[in-house]
């Protein structure tokens, strides 16, 4: 009752947003001043940050350690996640959360004339650093993107862990774009198309807006769809949990085997005891692995050139890029009678059309390494799946993956070793 009464809020709390954001997209700009548009391509950030949200991050982060470890309680855990949306999300506009703040720092290494606030390197830096003591405390309740979903989650259910370990590839390649992006000026894509963004700022495309209603419509049934296939930051933050100190366990004493948790992950993050019929003689086992490392080297050089071919259709999400092929069909009259935004705009200034070509062309030949690198990255993380997919432990009870799981405690109460359980 209590998590209907709290989705039912939510879900009012999120209606209004969308219809406060819809609002304002009817708010045509008036073409005949003076003003010219800018390109809308990131929402606009909510305001600067100052060190005491640093420290409501880091009080939020103690919290659900201590929820997680000593309390064990999934009502705790609820609860900080219900002010993580209201305070990260609604009050702060999801600006800057430590998932967006990767691209700050990213923007920092690679781009010379930019900096970053050590606001936003604590942002970035302080649920990395819990995630390598404790797990994914972060995720648990305090990211604000998380928290919606995770409040959403009303009737999960389990998808093949096969399929789960295909999807769950969408991350690393979001990841990589994401670099790609920053890398090469193209933006910020992970603000950009943030599907919950637009909720919390009353204000984003109409595309994003009802991807983020949609996402939460998936997520009611499978949970948590953002953070498990496409979360860039949780890539981090699953690579620094792998090498958690502590980890969340799932029995508080040793596990007596009942099975009662087997089902109770929605995201297929609980590791099972090996069935007998997989327990193979390690030689085998060891003879696949090498011949995997052998061929990984050739993998990544294939997908290096694979990236590299793509080039072109990658260099698409650079808003010169994009804007050149829209100027160049509207002049050859491919697209006709269409309104949008950025081309009107780049009419009423002084910029010619081959100015803004060569400029494109320009941007498209920096994104033939970036690609290339970026092809490699893939085929890397690929390989390392399959190498990891070819090694079969010996496991004899159910334990969390340290990796995927998001410390939310739903399992806790399915054991009988868990006191009051
Ligand atoms: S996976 Fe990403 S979006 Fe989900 S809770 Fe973790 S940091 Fe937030
Ligand atoms: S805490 Fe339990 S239910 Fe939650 S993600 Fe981890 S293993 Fe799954």
């Amino acid at each position: 009752m209590r998590y209907v009464s709290a989705l039912i809020a939510l879900v009012a709390a999120t209606a209004v947003q969308g219809a406060r954001a819809i609002e304002l997209k009817f708010a045509p700009p008036d073409f005949e001043t003076e003003y010219a548009m800018p390109y809308l391509f990131t929402p606009a950030p909510a305001g600067s940050n100052t060190w005491w949200e640093s420290l409501i991050l880091f009080a939020a982060l103690s919290l659900t350690t201590y929820m997680v470890f000593k309390a064990r309680s999934r009502r705790g855990l609820f609860a900080i996640s219900v002010f993580s949306l209201l305070f990260f999300g609604f009050y702060r506009k999801g600006c800057i959360c430590p998932v967006g703040s990767t691209q700050n720092v990213m923007a920092a290494v690679f781009l010379p004339d930019v900096g970053v606030s050590w606001v936003v390197v604590s942002f970035f830096v302080m649920p990395l650093l819990f995630s390598l003591f404790f797990g994914r405390v972060f995720c648990a309740s305090v990211c604000p993107l998380g928290a919606i979903q995770e409040l959403v989650a009303i009737a999960p259910i389990r998808i093949n862990p096969a399929l789960e370990r295909v999807l769950g590839l969408g991350k690393y390649m979001y990841l990589g774009l994401a670099t790609l992006g920053v890398a090469t000026g193209a933006g910020f894509l992970i603000c950009r198309w943030d599907p919950f963004v637009g909720l919390y700022r009353m204000g984003h495309s109409y595309n994003m807006l009802i991807a983020g209603a949609l996402m939460l419509l998936v997520g009611v049934f499978i949970a948590r769809p953002y953070c498990r296939f496409l979360c860039p930051y949780g890539v981090l933050l699953g690579w620094m949990s792998r090498f958690s100190k502590f980890h969340l366990e799932i029995p508080p004493s040793p596990c007596v085997e009942c099975r009662l948790c087997e089902d109770s992950c929605p995201y297929n993050a609980i590791d099972m005891p090996t069935p007998r019929h997989l327990v193979e003689d390690p030689a085998v086992g060891k003879k696949r692995t090498r011949l995997l490392v052998f061929l990984a080297p050739v993998f990544i050089l294939l997908g290096a050139v694979g990236g590299y071919l793509f080039h072109e259709p990658l260099s698409h999400i650079h808003p010169t890029v994009s804007l050149s092929e829209r100027i160049a069909k509207e002049d050859r009259g491919i697209i006709k009678g269409e309104v949008y935004l950025e081309s009107d705009t780049f009419r009423k200034e002084s910029k010619t059309a081959a100015t803004l070509h060569a400029e494109a062309l320009a941007v498209t030949e920096k994104f033939k390494t970036g690609s290339a690198l970026f092809g490699a990255f893939l085929a890397l993380i690929i390989s390392i799946k399959l190498i990891e997919l070819s090694v079969v432990k010996k496991r004899t009870i159910f334990e969390p993956h340290k990796e995927t799981c998001f410390s939310c405690g739903r399992c806790y109460p399915y054991c009988p070793v868990e006191e009051g359980a």
